[in-house]
């Protein structure tokens, strides 16, 4: 077999350093993999995006290059998450055509489906009503790639792909305190509550309920998503549905692995977003027998421990 190139956008951030882990343990030894950082090239611009692809040459591409946030961050910057996804995703795909590559797997997130909605969502049901009115910016600007993956397969036969992730964590994520997505913030709140003696604030009720996954676990779905999913239509990338958890346990979950002894006061007057967006993994389960995931205790006392060990380097 030719030997891939595979060019990771966005491989300097908590996914990409995930499928790079992975991949240096299990890919496939005649594969090149090539991980971007935004210092290569920023790729809302046209002109540096086909600047990286000209470099690298790249076969295939996992695009993961993406202004992302949490629930705070998408409420305060809706322009940024529309303006700037829409022309990285844009200049992404418009090379992927342009340099001719075999297969490109882009990545939506569960943020995406619509608010008002039956449940379990499944991949049918991307478009169907408008997303929460809290991250609408980031939620259209991704849903564009999915119409676009199908334009540019009508048009001109390429085989472009997406997957839906619903929250992901682990080594190397975002733990901004105001940015970033609930655990890694929760992780870093703890950390200074129990440096300063404090007890912790949740933001909201601590009722709503998400389906989180680890980043490593996501890894290997990536990485399987390129070499065996056909379809041009989108995959969710899910734990199942039982494995749904309150906002609240989840905050338990990280005061136990972290040894925090306070109390927890859930501020109800910050936003609650989506209530939930229960996805449904059934479509992955048929594909992928054998499908499982690292429990959620065990993955939380390992990205708690990654950033009490890299505090200094982390994303903060
Ligand atoms: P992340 O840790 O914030 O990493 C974002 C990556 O994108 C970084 O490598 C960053 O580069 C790069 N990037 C951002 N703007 C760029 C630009 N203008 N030009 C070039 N590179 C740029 O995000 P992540 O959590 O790994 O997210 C990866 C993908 O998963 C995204 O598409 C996101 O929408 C999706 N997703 C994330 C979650 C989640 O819970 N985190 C859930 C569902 C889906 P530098 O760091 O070098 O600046
Ligand atoms: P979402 O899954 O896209 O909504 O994004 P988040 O990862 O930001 O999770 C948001 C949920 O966690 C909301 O119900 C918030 O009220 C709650 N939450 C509690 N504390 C925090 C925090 O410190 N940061 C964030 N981002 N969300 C928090």
């Amino acid at each position: 077999m030719a030997q891939r190139i595979i060019l990771v956008t966005g491989g300097s951030g908590l996914v990409g350093k995930g499928i790079e882990a992975y991949s240096k343990q299990n890919g496939n030894t005649n594969d090149k993999w090539i991980f971007l950082k935004s210092s290569e090239g920023d790729l809302r611009s046209k002109a540096e995006t086909k600047a990286i692809f000209e470099k690298y040459r790249p076969t295939h591409v996992i695009h993961l290059a993406a202004k992302v946030g949490g629930l705070f961050s998408n409420m305060k910057s809706k322009v940024e998450f529309f303006r700037e996804n829409i022309d990285i995703n844009d200049n992404v795909l418009a090379c992927c055509k342009e340099f001719n590559i075999v297969k490109c797997v882009s990545c939506l997130s569960t943020c995406i489906f619509p608010d008002k909605t039956t449940y379990p969502i499944d991949e049918t049901m991307v478009h169907d009503g408008p997303p929460h009115p809290s991250n609408e910016g980031y939620a259209y600007a991704k849903r564009m790639i999915d119409v676009l993956n199908r334009a540019y397969n009508e048009e001109y036969g390429c085989k472009f792909t997406s997957v839906i992730p619903t929250n992901i964590y682990g080594p190397h994520d975002n733990y901004h305190l105001a940015d970033s997505h609930v655990i890694p913030g929760l992780i870093h709140k703890t950390y200074l509550a129990m440096k300063n003696n404090q007890d912790l604030t949740i933001m909201g009720s601590g009722k709503p309920l998400r389906q989180f996954i680890y980043s490593l676990d996501l890894a290997k779905l990536f990485v399987w998503v390129l070499d065996n999913y056909e379809e041009l239509n989108p995959i969710i990338l899910s734990v199942g549905e039982e494995d749904e958890i309150s906002i609240g346990d989840v905050a338990k979950l990280i005061t136990e692995a972290m040894g925090f002894k306070g109390k927890l006061i859930f501020d109800t007057s910050k936003a609650d977003g989506q209530f939930k967006k229960t996805a449904s993994n059934k479509k992955l389960k048929s594909l992928y027998p054998g499908l499982t995931f690292t429990p959620i205790q065990e993955a939380i006392k390992s990205s708690s421990q990654w950033f009490i060990d890299n505090y200094d380097v982390a994303r903060k």
